[in-house]
């Protein structure tokens, strides 16, 4: 190769490298131009509403915004069959007094959180659905089973935890008969339109002694002990109630909170 060859040969390189640096540039200058402005982090950020205080109690007690339904005294937010609550207040707890009828609250609700505690008789007495039998019903017509399930057979959808003979509970969380057990509940109510068609089914979540056992499940109607269940149009408020299934099951520390 000859000199001037050579030196042509290290001029194009040298023309080449140029080239590719200005493109590089180019490339660059194009990005930065498109490269959108950091969006600010204030942008997404909501100051208002506040939400409210509340004080949120302990194990033991209901929040401040709670209704209390039970707070170990006396069963005044109640009535039954044939006016006052006939069932039977001891040592912080009531007990069913079997054959005197279910109980309901004074005060009707909607959509709620539900808080309450529960306890299945010591003495084992009966089997299956006979043996610790009695339940809550949202609005009077939509039941989360309460059953003394600690190794008693019975059918899955009708057990402890259960959306009696619709949904089986995720696990069997239910602790020994005499132990204090909890469900917290979130019941949101049924909406029907004009006609008396539903137009939002009931939902459900339930934990049993803190554990997550139904799941925002969609009710198919109101409980119904024989057949299908089916939604009939309903009040938006109604009395929750408790079942009187002749078992000596014991409840306390009860409290709601409406749902909006
Ligand atoms: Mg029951």
């Amino acid at each position: 190769m000859s000199h001037s060859r050579r030196k042509l040969r290290k001029n194009s390189a040298a023309t080449r490298a140029g080239a590719a640096l200005a493109g590089v540039l180019c490339i660059a200058l194009v990005a930065s131009a498109a490269e959108p402005q950091r969006p600010d982090p204030a942008s997404t950020e909501v100051w208002d509403p506040v939400p409210a205080n509340i004080d949120p109690g302990d194990t033991s007690t209901a929040p401040s915004d709670a209704v209390v339904l039970f707070d170990g005294s006396d069963l005044s937010a109640w009535q039954g069959r044939d006016g006052d609550a006939a069932w039977t207040v001891e040592d912080g707890a009531f007990t069913i007094a079997p054959g005197s009828g279910d109980i309901r609250t004074r005060q009707e609700f909607g959509s709620v959180q539900l808080h309450m505690e529960w306890r299945s008789p010591t003495d084992i007495v009966g089997e299956s659905q006979g043996r610790g039998n009695s339940g809550v019903f949202l609005m009077g017509r939509y039941e989360v089973q309460v059953l003394d399930s600690y190794d008693n057979a019975t059918y899955s959808n009708g057990q402890a935890g259960s959306i009696y003979k619709q949904s089986i509970p995720a696990v069997n969380a239910t602790r020994a008969p005499g132990e204090w057990q909890s469900y917290d509940i979130v019941f949101m109510a049924p909406r029907f339109d004009a006609a008396g068609n539903v137009e939002r089914r009931s939902t459900i979540t339930v934990f049993h002694n803190g554990v997550l056992i139904q799941n925002h499940f969609e009710l198919r109607g109101p409980t119904v002990f024989i057949g299908e269940p089916a939604y009939e149009a309903h009040p938006a408020k109604l009395p929750l109630s408790l079942q009187d299934h002749r078992n000596l099951v014991s409840y306390r520390n009860i409290w709601v909170r409406e749902l909006g």
